[in-house]
């Protein structure tokens, strides 16, 4: 609007300026500024008559969280959106008295704040929820899961079940997720259509998999995948996704972040995770994991590492000094009895922590609102400290400290002008949600994914008051079920 009000006077000033008597009497100046003063609309005018800026979608809240460095919020909020990206964020009465929008979503009952950051999944493991639960990791990894995926997944199977992913994630109020699976085309072929974001993850193995013979297969055709994704989408970014120190040797994960950095991707991998994990890195390479790969230079690169149940102190040092992004998974961790990450620890050495929900086959769900409040609770019992870990911080490692923890952090996060425009509206007329006094405590402590209404990613509306846009939802049904009942039934053979 200042500018708008200020154009008027500057044409003016010129018109004025332009005056061809070179000598001026003071008289005439000023009769000169009074025609210009008639010229020059009122302010009045100017505001009744420069109408407002038309943008693509207004998106109203009881309350906007934005998660901003100031960690504003504000009652009676409203975000402007134009193109994809955040224009404005304040009062909803400045916003719609300065922009009108193509559309309005409704915010009466709801909290607008960013969408949430997935920073560790295997999406379509949602086929195999529930397939192999409660046994230890090594167990569970070598005698259900890798044998699983080697019979049953294929191209089908990861698209089916990243589309269930895409879907239960939207539904709960992810817009960014960090992905780790075979078949990584089909991946961002299914997150292209169903508008999300995501860092998508060409798994690096030294093991018989899916998609790839040997970990030197996996990584040539880790580069295909990365050569075909990278910057083809702004919503996509392909990287690597070298599985952990147990499954490559020194050589092979070095191999990766080579031909990671040759392509100016990052990497995704699992980090001390379980004790069997420190065992083996101290038998096999004389250092538990973060030390050793810091010894093999793994960390000259944007590197997300998750899990991260076991660092020492030093290795703690490691990990703030090297920016490397640790995310934690606090059900995952719980289920397989993998143990307690120090997160606040982490935290408090200045490391970059954000939160996954780990594969939907050893969680059993993609509920970032439950990792939010199990990460808060760990911690306060792990510590014996219920000031460990406040709702604030948590829902920071959700959203902005989750996405720069995935390197994302200037794009995405926050509901700041000129970042992308990834947002949700919570309903808070839940029964849970009455009364409620603060509205942070009520996103950590007391929302579940059912609470979110809407979702837009990029600018795009995905779910509208619970309605998904983007995912043919019965079709998905259908095609999961079938899968399953032939995976049912091959396992029973197999037990037989
Ligand atoms: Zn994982």
């Amino acid at each position: 609007m200042e500018g708008a009000a200020l154009l008027p006077l500057f044409l003016c000033q010129n018109k004025c300026m332009n005056n061809p008597y070179k000598k001026l009497s003071l008289i005439s100046l000023l009769l000169a500024l009074a025609a210009c003063a008639e010229d020059a609309p009122t302010e009045a005018q100017s505001v009744a008559e420069s109408p407002a800026s038309q943008i693509d979608l207004i998106m109203l809240g009881d309350y906007v969280v934005s998660m901003d460095s100031e960690s504003s919020v504000y009652e009676n909020g409203a975000v402007a959106i134009d193109d994809g990206v955040i224009l404005a964020v304040g009062p909803a009465k400045k916003i719609t008295d300065e922009y009108s929008a193509a559309e309005t979503l409704a915010g009466d009952g709801r909290v607008v704040m960013p969408g949430l950051v997935n920073g560790h999944s295997h999406a379509a493991m949602t086929i195999l929820r529930g397939v192999a639960d409660d046994l230890a990791l090594m167990d569970w990894l070598s005698n259900y899961i890798f044998p699983s995926e080697v019979q049953f997944v294929d191209s089908e199977l990861v698209r089916i079940g990243t589309e269930l992913a895409c879907w239960e994630m939207i539904r709960g109020g992810t817009t960014t997720f960090v992905d780790m699976y075979y078949f990584p085309d089909t991946v961002a072929e299914v997150v292209d259509r169903c508008g999300m974001r995501a860092l998508i993850s060409s798994t690096v193995i030294d093991q018989r998999s899916p998609d790839a013979e040997s970990a030197a297969d996996s990584i040539q055709k880790g580069i295909g995948f990365i050569e075909r994704w990278k910057n083809k989408n702004s919503r996509i970014t392909p990287i690597f996704g070298p599985h952990a120190n147990y499954t490559l040797n020194a050589e092979q994960l070095q191999a990766t972040r080579a031909a990671a950095n040759e392509h100016g991707v990052g990497i995704s991998i699992h980090m001390s995770e379980s004790l069997f994990e420190l065992q083996y890195s101290k038998d096999k390479f004389g250092a538990t994991s973060v030390e050793f790969y810091e010894s093999i230079g793994f960390f000259d690169g944007p590197t997300i590492a998750a899990h991260m149940v076991w660092p020492t102190e030093a290795e703690i040092a490691i990990l703030a000094e090297r920016q490397v992004g640790v995310i934690h998974n606090p059900t995952s961790n719980m289920k397989i009895a993998s143990g307690i990450s120090p997160v606040a620890q982490m935290l408090e050495a200045g490391v970059r922590v954000g939160l996954g929900t780990d594969g939907a086959a050893s969680n059993n769900d993609l509920d970032m609102w439950e990792e939010m409040r199990l990460a808060a609770l760990l911690q306060k019992v792990d510590r014996m400290d219920p000031t460990v870990m406040s709702a604030s911080t948590v829902l920071n490692m959700a959203t902005r400290g989750g996405a720069i923890a995935i390197g994302l952090g200037d794009t995405i996060g926050s509901l700041e002008a000129g970042k992308r425009a990834d947002l949700i509206q919570v309903a808070f007329d839940d029964v849970h949600h009455i009364p409620t006094y603060d509205v942070i405590s009520h996103l950590v402590y007391v929302t579940d994914e059912q609470d979110v209404a809407t979702v837009v990613v990029d600018g795009k509306v995905l779910m509208k008051d619970g309605e998904m846009l983007t995912i043919d939802t019965a079709r998905v049904t259908v095609e999961a079920n079938a899968l399953a009942a032939k995976i049912q039934a091959a396992l029973n053979e197999r037990n037989q």
